[in-house]
């Protein structure tokens, strides 16, 4: 009875909230967090320096110096309860066609000049960059991580970008994205998103922009992008016209400071971008000529290949030969198995993907497979069992992964003499648009990591894999 009351009350106090909220901006409560703010610029750090040995930047002082102005005018709006001096905010222009932008914890921000080159108008600009420095400002990276991996407060960022595959499972389950950083930090929830556009809208009004011009952008970016494989800022929601109606509805209850838009600024500054020379080392051209109904999106130029990393390889979803029936061994520290003599093995800072030519690439800035295995071992909450582990390890790509759904339940299985999870997914591909059967192996490790493998297919063509996972499978075996 007590309880059914309590409910009751429950149900009208967010009733009332709501109804106040219609008459002022909606109030945005930052997710709980256990890091330090510290943590955050820390982690950040350590992230922003990977970032930067991989991207190649543009160094043009006075796009530099444009692109600082207008980020500064956003940090300077922020709300004073999510403004921490902790905070370094840096805003960088990467040398990419891609239509994106991201921004690491602590305040790294990343721009590429796709994104200039399709704005119209300087708050279009604006529009993004406060999307991100929304994410900075309610520390949602560091709260992803702490949902994913309790224990982890003071650990490196290489630990914590280790402790699951990152988000960026997407597609299929990237080992982390191509910059070795995880979409970790990068893909956010549906519900992170939302709060990063409706404090975006709240930022851009404050610090003198039309709110509405990020509503604007999503419209410009589905046009460019049509709607697949969208930028880090698209990337959780299906349905970005929801998002434009959202914005709109809150910019109504905004009320726009000393509104100022300096769009001859914004005109020089793309012509300036246009007169620069396009990094040319992307493998957009590659994926143009593979005839793939996705290529427009596919492929990134924001890695130069400097051969420190092999993925580039052709546009996954294209053609991909049956796993050969002659096996090669793989074997490392930590692990050895058998694998097709025509598979490849693409090392990550923290997971290892086996998988054929033409099964793997980079979207939107993620390594991403089609077909294969995946490895690798993650830092989870080494008080809890396995069963608990593996449901803490699995809701982490699904965070990120909304399409990764179970199928039956989590069965007891035997795996390289220790004892094992196994359960089953499918997932919708990013790259295909097609069904995928994605398993999940998880077993301890002695020093209670816990160990994965996951073998992906699309699932049309599982039968003709599973000889090749069941001889992985049973072929492996772990030094721990
Ligand atoms: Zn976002």
């Amino acid at each position: 009875m007590t309880k059914i009351k309590r409910t009751i009350s429950a149900i009208l106090l967010v009733t009332f909230l709501v109804s106040s909220s219609i008459l002022a901006q909606t109030r945005i409560v930052a997710p709980k967090n256990p890091y330090k703010i510290a943590d955050d610029v820390k982690l950040g750090q350590e992230a922003s320096n990977e970032a930067e040995n991989k991207l190649p930047l543009i160094k043009d002082r006075q796009l530099g110096d444009y692109l600082v102005r207008v980020g500064e005018r956003l940090v300077d709006a922020i709300p004073p309860e999510y403004q921490h001096s902790e905070f370094r905010f840096s805003f960088k222009l990467v040398d990419a066609k891609e239509i994106n932008a991201f921004a690491l914890p602590g305040g790294f921000t990343y721009v590429n000049r796709g994104l200039i080159e399709v704005a119209k108008t300087e708050g279009e600009l604006a529009g993004v960059m406060a999307h991100e420095i929304s994410h900075v400002a309610l520390r949602h990276g560091t709260a992803q991580a702490a949902k994913a991996q309790k224990y982890a407060i003071g650990a490196t960022a290489g630990q914590i970008l280790g402790a699951i595959v990152g988000g960026g499972l997407g597609s299929v389950i990237a080992g982390g994205s191509q910059l070795g950083i995880g979409a970790y930090f990068l893909k956010f929830s549906r519900e992170y998103e939302t709060q990063a556009d409706l404090l975006g809208a709240q930022i851009m009004a404050q610090a003198g922009y039309d709110p509405r011009d990020l509503g604007n952008m999503f419209r410009t970016i589905e046009k460019e992008s049509k709607g697949k494989s969208g930028p880090e800022f698209l990337s959780s929601h299906p349905n970005p016209s929801n998002r434009y109606e959202a914005i709109n509805r809150e910019a109504q209850l905004l009320k726009i400071r000393n509104s100022d838009q300096n769009n001859q600024e914004f005109s020089r500054m793309q012509a300036r971008l246009g007169g620069l020379p396009v990094n040319t080392v992307n493998t957009r051209s590659e994926n143009a000529n593979s005839g793939n109904a996705n290529s427009g999106n596919t492929g990134t130029g924001s890695r130069p290949t400097t051969g420190k990393n092999p993925i580039t390889s052709r546009a996954p979803g294209s053609r991909v030969a049956l796993p050969s029936p002659r096996y090669k061994t793989y074997s490392d520290n930590s692990f050895q198995l058998q694998i097709p003599e025509n598979w490849r093995e693409l090392k990550d800072q923290n997971s290892i993907t086996f998988a054929p030519e033409g099964a793997y690439g980079q979207v939107s800035q993620r390594f991403v497979f089609t077909h294969g295995v995946l490895v690798g071992a993650a830092r989870i909450n080494q008080d809890s069992n396995l069963r608990q582990a593996t449901e803490d390890f699995i809701r982490g790509l699904q965070e990120g992964n909304p399409n990764l759904r179970q199928q039956g339940q989590y069965q007891r299985t035997s795996l390289a003499n220790h004892k094992a999870f196994v359960a089953y997914f499918t997932n919708i591909s990013d790259v295909t648009g097609r069904t995928e059967n994605v398993a999940i192996y998880t077993l301890r490790l002695n020093n209670g990591d816990l160990f994965y493998l996951i073998p992906v297919t699309p699932q049309s063509e599982a039968s003709s894999y599973q000889r090749a996972f069941q001889r992985i499978l049973s072929s492996i075996e772990i030094s721990d």
